[in-house]
């Protein structure tokens, strides 16, 4: 290892989704592994990394900002932009920041310490790849030396659970989404490595881990081998009873009987789903290329409630998509209305170029887009608050993750409930039962029960 890289300070940000944020936790283990210094991105490094995030318009603005803030601290810095923001407009990222950058494409994560600690490799500014044509997954590992200490390394990222990814990439092009084109198409992690990622988190002492990707259905179906995402749940969440796992996001066909026998049967796999509708409308659902009618949405998630009427039911919705009338979007309003679902994730239609919605007639204005993103906002805290009230006076087993700066601990239930509650900082990033005393508005306070 030359000097340089012993003594090089690295500085990592992270924007979007979780699959990012798992690529990045593997990032900064691996720098500290090959013994460069991980520190805050408000620091000066040497070198920047920025797992940026094309998903919305919203995405490339704050990338173009860190990017851009990375600059400002150390102008000499190596800086190194990763992610989908970089994969589908890296050339025209350069522009805009008139100084030279060194872009990493998706599909040259696996090889951004390399290129990052390798002035020669960083020099030459593209390291990208046509991501259509990659066929099979890169696992990024994360590195997690249980008595190494350092940031980054027993809580990678400081955060209390792991994401795990176990996919990659989507094939289905819904005509509004960018990532297939920056992700490519669906790639799965060898089963074998992710359950050795699995047991490297569970000997580090997490207690919860999230079984994340972008089409985390489509788990197994590009390997030769008899699994898919069903089997796979059945064999980690079997690992350890201790470890709780969370599934991140599941397409509402994707939801099979099987999955949902699970969820009712492994007390360590946690009653939460989040499922995207994007609408309510079968009209625009079409249009939006998505694979279900709104009715069959509603069959599926009152058959996912009736088999877990406990289990939080988080929805993704996309407000406001190029030709949507008043009389579609009250079609999703009241679809959500009657659902039991517990939240939603409002999204405004974003408009991506080279997406085929892109190119639709009707794209509405900002100012409709924000009022129906109200209307469902204010649905989003009344459907809240109902769920949270439905559990006051019960116990749960709540991860404790941050103290709020009123002194309470904050945590998270089985089933999602966000919870404060009074508890000395050590017992961060353990697992507490804690008995939910009253809601107000979205915030639920509880006591704990035992320790
Ligand atoms: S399923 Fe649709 S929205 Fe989800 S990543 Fe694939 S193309 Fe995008």
């Amino acid at each position: 290892m030359s000097s340089l890289q012993k003594n090089i300070k690295i500085a990592i940000t992270t924007l979007g989704c979780k699959v990012n944020q798992y690529e990045s936790a593997s990032f900064s283990s691996s720098f500290i592994e090959r013994g460069a210094e991980v520190v805050s991105f408000s620091k000066t490094a040497d070198v920047y990394v920025i797992n940026t995030c094309a998903v919305t318009n919203h995405g490339g603005v704050q990338s173009r900002k860190a990017i851009r803030q990375a600059i400002k601290k150390n102008p000499k810095a190596r800086i190194v932009v990763t992610g989908c923001y970089s994969q589908i407009a890296g050339l025209e990222l350069i522009e805009m920041m008139g100084q030279p950058l060194c872009l990493v494409g998706n599909g040259h994560k696996h090889r951004l310490v390399d290129i990052a600690l390798n002035p020669d490799y960083c020099d030459l500014e593209m390291h990208m790849t046509d991501i259509g044509t990659i066929r099979e997954a890169q696992h990024l590992p994360v590195i997690l030396a249980k008595e190494s200490g350092g940031p980054g390394a027993k809580k990678h990222n400081g955060r209390t659970r792991a994401h795990l990814k176990i996919q990659d990439g989507c094939n289905n092009f819904c005509s509004y989404c960018i990532v297939p084109f920056a992700r490519g198409r669906s790639r799965s992690i060898l089963p074998e490595l992710a359950h050795g990622q699995v047991q490297m988190f569970i000997q580090a002492g997490y207690n919860e881990i999230v079984l994340t990707g972008i089409h985390i259905g489509m788990y197994g179906k590009d390997l030769d081998l008899d699994v898919d995402l069903g089997l796979f749940i059945d064999q980690v969440t079997a690992l350890n009873s201790d470890t709780r796992f969370r599934l991140s996001s599941i397409e509402p066909k994707e939801l099979t009987d099987e999955i949902l026998s699970l969820f009712v049967s492994r007390d360590n796999l946690l009653n939460h789903l989040h499922i995207p509708l994007q609408s309510g409308d079968s009209e625009i659902l079409k249009r939006m290329a998505r694979t279900y009618t709104a009715e069959e949405f509603e069959t599926i998630i009152l058959k996912a409630h009736e088999r877990l009427p406990d289990a939080a039911l988080g929805i993704d919705v996309l407000v406001g998509f190029p030709g949507e009338t008043e009389a579609q979007f009250d079609n999703t309003y009241e679809l959500l209305k009657r659902l039991p679902v517990t939240y939603l994730h409002i999204f405004p239609y974003s408009k991506r170029p080279g997406t085929r919605a892109a190119e639709m007639t009707g794209q509405l204005s900002g100012e409709v887009k924000r009022q129906r993103v109200q209307k469902l906002r204010k649905l989003d805290f009344m459907k809240k608050e109902k769920f949270y009230q439905r559990f006051v006076g019960t116990k749960h087993r709540v991860l404790a993750e941050s103290k709020t700066k009123q002194g309470f601990m904050r945590g998270f239930s089985e089933n999602y409930i966000p919870v404060l509650f009074e508890a000395p900082a050590s017992l961060k990033h353990t697992v507490i039962d804690v008995e939910i005393e009253r809601v107000a508005g979205d915030e639920v306070y509880g006591r704990m029960v035992t320790i």
